[in-house]
């Protein structure tokens, strides 16, 4: 089969592969819409995961063409959301685990791209179809199904770590296609007032319509002193963009009981510092939250529930698409380029 990956770190291309083989308790995908992703170009220039003849992405939606012996819910032909994040439910770190992420270590749940071939291609793999793939309910567009498998359940959960009750004030910081969800959540969990942090017009203007109060531009000077002015001091704090210096400005705009809750990768040669007196001197209960997307079929269905019952519409983030297979490299090379006007792009495979 064709799939499109990355050959070696900073060498993409197209990759001839055989077919996946499908276990007693998978399925095999023949993906239709895929996104590619900023994490996907991150591993193409040598983030972890396997580095060579690797095919890339990890957000797809499809057409089951086969399952395993023992799948007793999914069959061939069903239209299927792929998460991004598929446990190994028969590890025992998933159960010991909060968000199910991490089954055999940190982010051990990500195996498309993580750990093997991704959706890019004829076809991929999905392993324990039963508990890892969401049928995709009438009322619920492909299109926007594609966009809960990452980015609406990372940005989501970005405002579930922020613990986000009604009336909060929030900032959001970073309104790429993962902070714009991250906007909708927050406003799903019953904030008041959020305060989205970005600078390119096309995703100000998503933010906007999505209902951010206001909007910053990380451009105009310090985001912690502009937030500081505006508010005197914020609930929750939602980092999606921004580096180790985004992490600073949004403790400091933190009241005193606030939580930081963070979606960004750091790279690992990052430093996280901060002075004692951005941490309320250790004493004024200011919490640091971060984690993974959180992945699995329930997850993925709840998200879909949201969708098919007016809650969200996560199409809005989509501001590229793409027909047919020989797409992929122009849609990849834009992700990877960030190309100004760029949110999401998506690729129709067929
Ligand atoms: P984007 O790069 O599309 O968006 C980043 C956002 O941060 C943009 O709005 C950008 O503004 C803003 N930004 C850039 N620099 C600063 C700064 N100094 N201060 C404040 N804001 C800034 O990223 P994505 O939405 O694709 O992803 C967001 C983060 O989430 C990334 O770190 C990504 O790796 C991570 N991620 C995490 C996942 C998880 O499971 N935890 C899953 C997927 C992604 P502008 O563009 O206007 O300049
Ligand atoms: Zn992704």
């Amino acid at each position: 089969m064709r799939g499109y990956g990355m050959h070696a770190v900073n060498q993409v291309g197209w990759i001839e592969k055989d077919k996946p083989q499908c276990g007693p308790l998978d399925a095999i995908v023949r993906p239709t819409i895929v996104a590619p992703c900023s994490s996907d170009t991150h591993v193409s220039h040598g983030g972890s995961g396997p580095h060579s003849e690797l095919i890339l992405g990890h957000e797809a939606v499809g057409v089951v063409e086969e399952v395993g012996a023992l799948v007793q819910t999914i069959k061939p032909g069903d239209l299927v959301a792929v998460p991004c994040v598929t446990p190994d439910w028969l590890v025992s770190g998933v159960q010991n685990h909060k968000t199910f992420s991490h089954d055999v270590g940190p982010f051990g749940s990500f195996k498309l791209v993580g750990s093997k071939d991704g959706v890019m291609a004829e076809f991929c793999h999905v392993n324990q179809a039963d508990a890892n793939l969401a049928l995709i309910p009438a009322g619920v567009s492909p299109e926007a199904a594609l966009m809960t498998v990452d980015m609406a359940s990372t940005g989501f959960y970005g405002a579930e770590m922020a613990d986000i009750v009604l009336g909060d004030t929030v900032v959001v910081i970073g309104i790429g296609p993962v902070g714009l969800m991250s906007v909708v959540g927050a406003i799903l969990r019953g904030a008041a007032r959020v305060i989205a942090v970005g600078a390119r017009p096309q995703t100000v203007a998503v933010a906007r319509q999505y209902g951010a109060s206001q909007v910053i531009s990380y451009k105009d000077g310090p985001i912690d002193a502009q937030v500081l002015e505006l508010t005197g001091g914020v609930d929750k704090v939602i980092l999606a963009g921004g580096g180790p210096e985004a992490f600073l400005q949004g403790l400091n705009m933190l009241k005193a009981g606030g939580t930081l809750a963070n979606v960004n990768f750091f790279d690992a040669t990052d430093t996280l510092t901060f002075p004692a007196l951005s941490w309320g001197l250790g004493m004024a209960d200011k919490d640091i939250r971060g984690g993974f997307c959180p992945g699995g079929k329930v997850r993925i269905e709840r998200l879909l529930a949201l969708i098919e019952y007016g809650r969200f519409d996560p199409t809005q983030i989509i501001s590229h698409r793409f027909q047919g297979f020989d797409a992929l490299p122009e849609a990849f090379d834009l992700m990877d380029r960030k190309a100004p006007d760029l949110i999401k792009p998506i690729v129709h495979l067929v």
